[in-house]
């Protein structure tokens, strides 16, 4: 096959296989072949830049870097929503309408209120143009590239769509996702996000489009605006929405009367805790768009429409007690123990209580009766005390001052919520918890060894610490409980087959807190082997791209602690990877050292992702726009002509694909 007919054909399977998967939720082939396939399509595209297509599914993982949003007026303005909460008011609602449209028959669609963070989406001919926050509901925020990374937005629509429109939805995480993400968060000694909507809303507005393609976001639409659109209600509006291509919930229905629409109302209060994602209410819309069109907007919302808000769900029970749980990082979580609850059609048992400020200013005591909350959120809340039911004799809190597992003072540094054990070599759950981040699956990996296997290892006093795992052997570990020969040669074979985990995964390992997977593959890279990292100042890390005084600091402590030092050169003993691999030494130099390139336009030899790379590798740091500060501005095909111009007003050298190559 010719190469063009080729690339097009694998673009457009890769598009339906995402609209299947994203739109659909309902995906013909595995993940696998979808990610061989598209790896397929990345390498004809990089030979072949002349075949570029704004729409192609590779450019769904990203890569730009968006430093400033661009503020953009709306052609149409994003209005807000009248809240109601009886059907006492939707009955009102109704009525006013109808003094407004005189005696005719009205209908409306009800759907769920997604909650997230809405967005408003340009279409021209078919493709995907503009993407805006809604911001005040005038102007918001261009954040196009982010959204381009998610893939239930389709790039390009297919069937009879008008020719420009706006479309409106809301940028939604689903709670599985919200929970992975989170997660991860906790593995990296992180604080996790606090609730789906204000994560998702937050996303939009990354620097680093990649970073937005890796989380789980979904864009669900409701609404459509424009001229000249071939069809004539909301409901109908949907239908045509879902062909083109959207993702638009079919939960959706066209109601006769506030009886029908209270009825829904009610069906969805309690069905909306199976779905993926949370939903805080019910939208009510005239169905006819006509009808519409007459009844117009107030300064604030329109009045065809009414967001119906679902009650939070909340009961009363007693706090039985306040206990306390010490995390891997020495971070101490107060948590809630509760007479048991049924609550949104789950048992109840336990609360986070987050820190010693929420305590004191809910002054929430042992004993107290206590109201729980459960809005959308996964995990409940205690949200006030039922103060004419405390008891007399009644004691405040007194925050615990000492460590529950260690007996360690406890620390709390400035600026932070939380308390710390900084007892971190003795501290049991603490040393367990390292352990247990050691052998996890992104870090070193080891086979045959799992969570409780590390605590009663640890309880039988036959490890300490991670360095300790390599000590291991057959006949120590045969006598455990449940511990069949088997499975102790698989946990000493695991362990010894770690000792080939590259570098960064092995510094990833090491637990040091604020290093994630990101942060250890940039610092192997910029030290290259942990004798150098182990020198370096925070002066000179925080030099490093993307690290920040946080991590340097963090670090720099990490490795002046004697104890560190120790296991670290008893694991090089051992014989694991503390330095990158010859293979990974070879592509790298520090010829560009100190350089910085702005990358533009299509190349011939090279795919931009590649040239990108190149730069790295080499110890050069790549910039998104040009400033005082780029050293050389890389111009391939096709450079835009504001970047030249640039360029050349900065006296900002600009050189070919070719003259780079030399450079490397
Ligand atoms: P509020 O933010 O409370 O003023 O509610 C208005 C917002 O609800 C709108 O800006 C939309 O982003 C959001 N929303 C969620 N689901 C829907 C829906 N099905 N129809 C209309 N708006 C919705
Ligand atoms: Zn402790």
């Amino acid at each position: 096959m010719e190469v063009k007919a080729k690339i097009e054909a694998l673009r457009d399977e890769l598009r339906a296989h995402n609209y299947n998967y994203y739109v659909l939720d309902n995906p013909t082939i595995s993940d696998f072949e979808f990610d061989m396939k598209l790896k397929e399509l990345q390498t004809f595209e990089e030979k072949h830049p002349e075949f570029y297509d704004a729409t192609s599914p590779t450019l769904r993982v990203g890569g730009t870097i968006t430093k400033n949003f661009e503020t953009i007026v709306h052609e149409h303005r994003m209005y807000s929503l009248d809240n109601s909460y009886s059907k006492e008011d939707l009955e009102d609602w109704e009525k006013r309408i109808q003094r407004i449209l005189g005696d005719v028959q009205v209908a409306f669609t009800c759907e769920l209120k997604y909650d997230g963070a809405s967005i408003s989406l340009t279409y021209e001919n078919g493709l995907l143009v503009k993407a805006v926050t809604r911001g005040d509901g005038i102007q918001g925020d261009d954040v196009t590239n982010n959204i381009k990374t998610i893939k239930s937005v389709p790039l390009q629509l297919k069937g009879d769509y008008p020719d420009k429109f706006d479309i409106r939805g809301e940028i939604i995480l689903t709670l599985e996702g919200f929970a992975k993400m989170n997660q991860e968060r906790l593995a990296n000694g992180e604080e996790a996000y606090m609730n789906p909507r204000n994560t998702a809303s937050g996303s939009l507005k990354l620097q680093d489009s990649a970073e937005v393609a890796k989380r789980p976001l979904e864009c669900l639409l409701y609404s459509i605006v424009g001229k000249n659109l071939n069809f004539e209600t909301q409901f109908e509006m949907l239908k045509k929405a879902r062909e083109w291509g959207f993702k638009v919930p079919t939960v959706a229905k066209l109601c006769k009367t506030t009886n029908e629409v209270m009825h829904f109302v009610e069906e969805w209060d309690v069905k909306r805790h199976d779905l993926p994602y949370e939903t805080d209410g019910v939208v009510v819309k005239v169905n006819s768009l006509r009808y519409q069109d007459e009844l117009g907007y107030t300064a604030k919302a329109p009045r065809w429409a009414m967001a119906y808000k679902f009650k939070a769900e909340q009961v009363s029970t007693v706090l039985h007690q306040i206990t306390y749980q010490v995390g891997r990082t020495g971070a101490i979580t107060p948590v809630a123990n509760l007479k048991p609850v049924l609550l949104a059609g789950t048992t109840v048992k336990r609360a986070s209580l987050h820190n010693a400020d929420q305590i004191a200013k809910l002054d929430i005591r042992e004993g107290d009766t206590v109201f729980v909350e459960k809005g959308g959120e996964i995990i409940p809340k205690i949200i006030a005390v039922d103060f004419t039911k405390r008891s007399i004799g009644s004691e405040p809190t007194t925050y615990i001052t000492h460590c529950p597992e260690c007996e360690t003072g406890l620390i709390r540094n400035e600026g932070e919520a939380q308390h710390f054990c900084p007892n971190d070599t003795g501290c049991p759950p603490q040393i367990t918890g390292r352990i247990q981040h050691f052998i996890s699956r992104k870090a070193m990996d080891i086979e045959g060894l799992g969570g409780e296997t590390v605590e009663l290892l640890f309880k039988e006093g036959l490890i300490q610490n991670y360095a300790d795992l390599y000590t291991l052997t057959k006949e120590l570990v045969m006598p455990l409980e449940r511990m069949a020969e088997k499975s102790a040669e698989n946990l000493v074979n695991g362990v010894a087959a770690s000792k080939s985990i590259p570098f960064e995964r092995v510094l990833f390992a090491l637990g040091i807190r604020y290093v994630g997977e990101t942060v250890a593959k940039k610092l192997a890279k910029a030290y290259k082997n942990i004798d150098a990292l182990m020198k370096a100042t925070e002066e000179e890390l925080v030099a490093v791209d993307e690290i920040g005084g946080r991590i340097a600091e963090s670090v720099v402590q990490f490795f002046s602690e004697v104890s560190n030092q120790e296991i670290v050169a008893r694991l090089k003993s051992y014989g694991l990877q503390f330095s990158l691999s010859e293979e990974q030494l070879q592509n790298q130099s520090d010829v560009l050292k100190g350089k910085t390139f702005v990358v533009s336009g299509v190349f011939e030899t090279l795919g931009r992702t590649e040239l990108k790379k190149l730069i790295e590798d080499n110890g050069g740091k790549v910039a998104s726009s040009i400033s005082s500060k780029t050293t050389y501005l890389v111009a391939g095909d096709k450079m835009g002509p504001s970047k030249r111009t640039k360029a050349e007003n900065l006296g900002v050298p600009i050189i070919s694909e070719q003259d780079f190559l030399a450079m490397v």
